[in-house]
This record gives C-alpha cells, structure tokens and sequence, in this order.
C-alpha cells in the first residue's frame, strides 16, 4: 500500500450500514483497515451508515459494536453516525446546486422503469436501469406546482453537466490511485457516465450513499478508503463528487470480495455466514482470520 508521507498519520475507516449482521465479508474490510492502520501508524475509524431509516436499526448498530469487538478490533470513540449528519449533506447538496448540477425528479420507480425500457437506456454499473432522463428537463414552473402540491421528489446530478464541469475546458481525464495491500499503486480513469444522473438526495432522507459517504471521508480526513471491490465502480462518482466539492482525493484499495461456496458475493441476509452465526457455532475470531486467509496480514 502507498502511503504518502505527510505530517500526519495515514486514517483508514471502516463503514458498515447497520441494516443486518455482520457477515465474513465485513470481517475482511475491517480487519484489513485495522491490520493496515496498525502497520503504517495509522488511525482506524468507525462510521455507521444509517442514512437508510427504513432498514436501520439500533439492535444492528450494538451487533456491529459487539462484533467488531470480539474479533479483537478496537476504534477511536466518538463513532460517527450518519444520522447525525443531515445537515452538513444537505448543505453540500446546496452547493452543488448553486452550480447548476442538480434537478428535483418526481418520477416513481415503476415510470422510470418504463420509460428506460422504452427508450433501452441500458444498465448502470450495479444493474439498475439507467435514469433515462425523465425530469431533467422540467419547466421551472412546472416544478414550482409540483412542489407546491406536496408531491415527494428526489434530487438527481446532472451528471453530463457535472462531467464537463469537472473536466473543464480541455477535458482533462479523471482519475483516482488505486493500491495493493502490499505494494504498487496504479492510476485508475474512470467514467461517471456509466451511472447517468445519479440522485444524491432521495424522496425519503435529503442525502444518500454517495453523497454521504464523500462528505464524510472528506470530513473525517480519511486517506486511504478500503472497501470491497463491489463498491470499485461507485469510486467514478465519488471522485466526481469531490472535485466538484473542492475535497482531497483519498488513496483507494479495493480488495477481492467474499463469496459463498457457489462463488456468490455474501448478503446480509443469508444468516449462515454472520459472524455471530459463526460464533455461536463455535468459531474463534482466530478461525475467521485464517478462513479469509489473513493471517499474513496481522
Ligand atoms: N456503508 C457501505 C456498505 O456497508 C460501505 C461504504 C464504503 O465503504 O464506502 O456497503
């Protein structure tokens, strides 16, 4: 991993969303991150994503906490809730606004559906259809009475306008440095295009992962963000987002997911390989170590 050398400490975090248990997959990034802070001298910092107040629960946040503990992880109290931080994502989401870069969108799942279905819009990176546009060019006035009416409205990144914003005149490339866990680092171009216009304010909560997750890397001076490689094309939109919002990069690594034996990524909802499934059947947090073949890492 490349840690560049600076006054202060490299900080890595780990960032789970307290809507189920931890599984082994969440072991492996946060064991990873410690095992890495520790190495270069570095801080390991909790956040808890529970922007998701539908799929958020308390009982998930205190699993989160005893997990990590027993597998031997210790982090820097006070823990940041995203809950806690509407404030300052709504106040970013107005300055992307000043600029320019986002539109209210009223459409319902089922008539973005349709009309990406219509207009064969294609798949973003994550294989949700991509927005195909439906709101991105409503009359102000129309806006104004839909507003007035009540009707609940997300806030979506005009994503064509935020490329060239970020990419100027000249059209300069965008990039983010992806690194090993034990050596090399790598320039990685990326493409926001590929996920259309994203929302970054939902019906429900005035933020969502994006959003949240860059404010707070930016907030907490994270410089090395590692995470699993699902969350590797999320990084276009993340680095997007921080240039547009005046924020250092971080370093990325982005390591080999955790499958199940028929070669499937874990889900929260398959209870088999929660930690504390593996506990109550006995597991040490040694076994779970040496089940992701960590052991080296320690
Ligand atoms: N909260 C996200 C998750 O649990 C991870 C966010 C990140 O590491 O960037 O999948």
């Amino acid at each position: 991993m490349t840690i560049r050398r600076a006054q202060s400490p490299p900080v890595f975090r780990f960032a789970p969303s307290p809507n189920g248990f931890l599984h082994l997959g969440h072991a492996a990034s946060a064991l990873i991150n410690q095992a890495l802070a520790r190495r270069h001298g570095g801080r390991f910092l909790l956040r808890i994503e529970d922007i998701d107040r539908g799929r958020s629960r308390e009982a998930f946040v205190d699993a989160i906490y005893e997990d990590l503990a027993w597998l031997g992880l210790g982090w820097e109290e006070p823990v940041l809730k995203q809950s806690d931080r509407i404030d300052a994502y709504v106040s970013a989401a107005g300055r992307l606004s000043e600029l320019g870069l986002l539109y209210p969108c009223f459409a319902s799942r089922a008539e973005i559906n349709s009309a990406a279905m219509r207009m064969q819009s294609g798949l973003d990176p994550d294989g949700a259809v991509i927005y195909p546009g439906l709101h991105r060019d409503l009359p102000v006035d129309v806006i104004g009475q839909r507003i007035m009416a009540g009707e609940p409205f997300a806030m979506r990144l005009n994503m064509e306008r935020a490329v060239r914003e970020v990419r100027g005149e000249a059209g300069a490339e965008l990039s983010y440095l992806e690194t090993g866990q034990q050596h090399g680092a790598r320039l990685v171009s990326v493409d926001p295009m590929r996920w259309g216009d994203v929302v970054l304010q939902r019906k429900d909560v005035p933020t969502s992962y994006h959003l949240a997750v860059v404010i707070d890397d930016a907030h907490q001076r994270i410089t090395h963000v590692v995470r699993g490689q699902d969350l590797q094309p999320a990084t276009a939109i993340h680095r997007m987002l921080q240039q547009l919002l005046g924020f250092a990069a971080p370093v990325y690594h982005h390591h080999r997911l955790v499958r199940d034996v028929l070669g499937r990524k874990l889900s929260k909802s398959d209870a088999a390989t929660s930690l504390r499934s593996l506990r109550e059947a006995g597991w040490s947090p040694g076994d779970v170590i040496e089940k992701l073949g960590l052991e080296g890492l320690q």
